[in-house]
């Protein structure tokens, strides 16, 4: 069998040079780090899940007009994706404070925010992606301002994709990390959701009993990861054997 040609390894997933020009396979390990790999565990099962979770994700996106890198999935855990210029931030939409806002703001977690709130940083492990502004990216040339209006648009438009998804569902979405790449057609440049969607880039929590159904679960040892993204997984019907949950009525 021939060997493919390895683009990059992250931490939790490597890139194969794709079939076609302009194609990626991105794999999906089980690794599971945080606080900058400082916690590191292999958990079983984690990689699939994402997929497909992933997957579920792009595809919704790409539905309603909402551009992704996402082409197919290839298998359990791989997926076909255009390969992009990644912009090198993190861009976070936060709903209910949580996590580094809280921490920094001194914010109940859990409290609604007034409105989303859209924040970046600039993507440099060595660095703990430290949290950057505006001036920050344009001073340095990361994105134009062209490049940021587009930015805050598709990331307000995946809360507002996703955050209805997980209503439905009866979990609500507290914030979200996505990455944002660059595709070309021609001379022509357009930006694209890129990387993936999935329980290790969201904070998830039950409606009506909190339980977190995300990364922290490991960040906080909170008990079995695969249990809580599976019971994401099966709520959304992703499960090939899971059975939707009953609808949760909202008052
Ligand atoms: P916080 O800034 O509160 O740590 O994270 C905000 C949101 O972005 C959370 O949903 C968190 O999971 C996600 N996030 C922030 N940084 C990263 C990262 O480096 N990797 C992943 N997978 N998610 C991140």
């Amino acid at each position: 069998m021939a060997r493919r040609k390895k683009i990059y390894e992250g931490k939790a997933k490597i890139l194969y040079e794709g079939p076609e020009p302009g194609t990626i396979v991105q794999y999906f390990k089980d690794d599971a780090t945080a606080f900058n790999a400082q916690k590191k565990d292999v958990i079983e099962g984690k990689g699939v899940l994402n997929n497909r979770l992933s997957e579920f994700f792009m595809t919704g996106l790409n539905q309603i007009g909402v551009p992704t890198h996402f082409l197919k999935r290839l298998n359990m855990r791989e997926q076909l994706v255009r390969s992009c210029e990644i912009i090198p931030l993190e861009v976070i939409v936060r709903n209910f404070a949580a996590g580094s806002l809280s921490k920094r703001l001194g914010i109940d977690e859990g409290t609604q925010l007034p409105r989303p709130i859209v924040e970046y940083c600039y993507k440099d492990d060595a660095l703990g992606d430290p949290l950057v502004t505006e001036e920050h990216i344009a001073a340095f040339g990361w994105a134009s301002q062209q490049d940021m209006d587009d930015v805050l648009s598709l990331a307000l438009r995946v809360n507002d994709f996703l955050s209805g998804v997980m209503l439905a569902v009866g979990i609500r979405l507290i914030d979200f990390k996505i990455e944002i790449g660059r595709v070309y057609d021609g001379d022509f440049q357009r930006l694209v959701v890129a990387d993936e969607i999935s329980p290790d880039s969201c904070r998830l929590w039950d409606i009506e009993t909190g339980r977190h159904l995300d990364k922290d679960v490991f960040r906080r040892d909170l008990g079995s990861l695969t249990d809580a993204y599976s019971e994401v997984a099966r709520r959304l019907g992703v499960l090939p054997q899971a059975a939707p949950t009953k609808p949760t009525l909202i008052n």
